[in-house]
Formats: structure tokens, C-alpha cells, sequence
């Protein structure tokens, strides 16, 4: 499978002092893959540089083997969606007309999440939490992302609803071809639906695993966030 987004030996971070140092990571095509790790360890900045958020100090991120310094909505343009854990919805705006600004019908997304069908209507404003990371998901899964950055999608929702949007994921991976990062806080849950694992510790990473080597490393993996930023395994 190619790849479709790779960092090589990327430093990130803020008013020009790197939090995340000489990342190597890559996603190919088909892929879901999970990024792992204790609050601070620089998930968000890494997906912030992948995305284009924020420029790189060093390395380089590249999209379908072509380096790229572009900002997000160029990258958004070539096939990227990137999905934060704040619900991008409009609250004002009725479900259909959220899908309507990306570009997509309440078809397409009724036939992801059947459960929409019902709120099609509603503003977005009144959706549940599920509700708005379902239509936020609907919206950048319908146009086919060649690569999808999703941070934290389930952050404070239900279990059932999480099961829900990491099979999402996975069907747009395994059937849409896209390639798919995720960062999630529910590692158990989201090995059941990755291929492979990144865990990042103090802005680099210190486990690269397939999922089924994160299944059975799960403690060791999750000492890492017991011990937070003092955690340092290879
Ligand atoms: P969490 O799981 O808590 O969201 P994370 O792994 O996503 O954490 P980051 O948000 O990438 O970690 O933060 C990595 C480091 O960068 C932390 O030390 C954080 O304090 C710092 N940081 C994050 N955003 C900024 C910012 N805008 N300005 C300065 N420092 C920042």
C-alpha cells in the first residue's frame, strides 16, 4: 500500500521551542493507525504539523511521497480532512445545512450514521455530543479523504457512540482506501480498530507497534501514562 502521509525526523512546536522532536511516522493507504500517549506528550502538535497548522522547525511531512510545506487548506484540497476534538459544527445551522458547507448530502451521511437521519432538521447547536462528532465525521468521510487526522474524536462521549465512530474510521481505511490517524484516549477501544499503534512520550515516539504487539504490551503501554511525562521505554 503507499503511503500516503509521512513525517521525517519533524521538530514542532511554539514561539519557536520544540515540544515534539524528530518524529518519524508514517500512514499508508488502508491503514488506520493510532497514536497513543500521556497528556502532553505532543499528540496535538503532531497533528497540528501534519495538518499544515503549524509549520515544522525541522524535518519534513510529506503527502503522497511529495514534501510539503502547504498550509491546511491546501492540504484539505488535495484529500486531507482533519477532525479536532472540537465539534466544528454550526450551531446555528439546521444538520443538513452543516453537511450542505462541506459539500455533502444528508444522504451520504444518513447512510454512514442512520442515527442523523432524525436531526436533519435540528440546529447543531441542540445535537447531543454524539450527534455533532457524527455529523462532524459524516462531513469529512463523504468526500473520500485520502487521509483523515481525527484528534481525539471521541473525547467525553459514550462508549456505544465511540464504537460507532471508530468503525467509521475503519470502513473509510479498509473500504474507502483512506489512510487514517487517530488520537485516542480509549486505547483499548481504539486497538480493536487500528493496524497499527504510535506511543509518544515527552514529544517523541517511543513504541511503534502493530496493533495486535499494542494487545499484548496494553500494561506496559498504559504505564506510560500512569508515569506521564517521566515515562521513557523503547
Ligand atoms: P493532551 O493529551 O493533553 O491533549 P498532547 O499529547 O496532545 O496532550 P500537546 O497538546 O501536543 O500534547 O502538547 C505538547 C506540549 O506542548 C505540552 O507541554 C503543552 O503544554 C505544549 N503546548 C501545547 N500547545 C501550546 C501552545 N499553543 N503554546 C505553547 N505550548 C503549547
Amino acid at each position: 500500500m503507499s503511503t500516503v502521509v509521512s513525517a521525517r525526523g519533524v521538530s514542532a512546536g511554539y514561539a519557536g521551542r520544540p515540544v515534539i522532536h524528530d518524529l518519524d511516522l508514517e500512514v499508508s493507504a488502508g491503514e488506520v493507525v493510532c497514536l497513543l500517549g500521556p497528556n502532553g506528550a505532543g499528540k496535538t502538535t503532531t497533528m497540528l504539523t501534519l495538518s499544515g497548522e503549524l509549520p515544522q522547525l525541522s524535518g519534513e511531512v510529506a503527502f503522497d511521497d511529495a514534501v510539503t510545506d502547504a498550509p491546511l487548506h491546501r492540504r484539505a484540497r488535495a484529500g486531507l480532512a482533519y477532525v479536532t476534538e472540537e465539534r466544528s459544527v454550526f450551531k446555528a445551522l439546521s444538520a443538513r445545512d452543516n453537511l450542505r458547507c462541506g459539500g455533502v448530502t444528508a444522504e451520504d451521511a444518513t447512510a454512514l450514521f442512520p442515527e442523523l437521519e432524525k436531526c436533519m432538521d435540528t440546529r447543531g447547536g441542540l445535537l447531543s455530543g454524539g450527534e455533532q462528532q457524527m455529523l462532524t465525521l459524516a462531513r469529512a468521510l463523504c468526500r473520500q479523504p485520502r487521509v483523515l487526522l481525527a484528534d481525539e474524536l471521541s473525547l467525553g462521549l459514550a462508549p456505544l457512540v465511540v464504537d460507532r465512530l471508530l468503525a467509521a474510521v475503519r470502513v473509510a481505511a479498509t473500504e474507502g482506501g483512506a489512510g487514517a490517524l487517530i488520537v485516542e484516549q480509549h486505547a483499548r477501544k481504539a486497538l480493536r480498530y487500528a493496524d497499527r499503534v504510535y506511543v509518544m512520550s515527552r514529544g517523541r515516539i517511543v513504541m511503534a507497534l502493530t496493533a495486535a504487539e499494542a494487545q499484548s504490551r496494553l500494561a506496559e503501554i498504559e504505564s506510560t501514562y500512569l508515569a506521564g511525562t517521566k515515562a521513557a521505554i523503547t
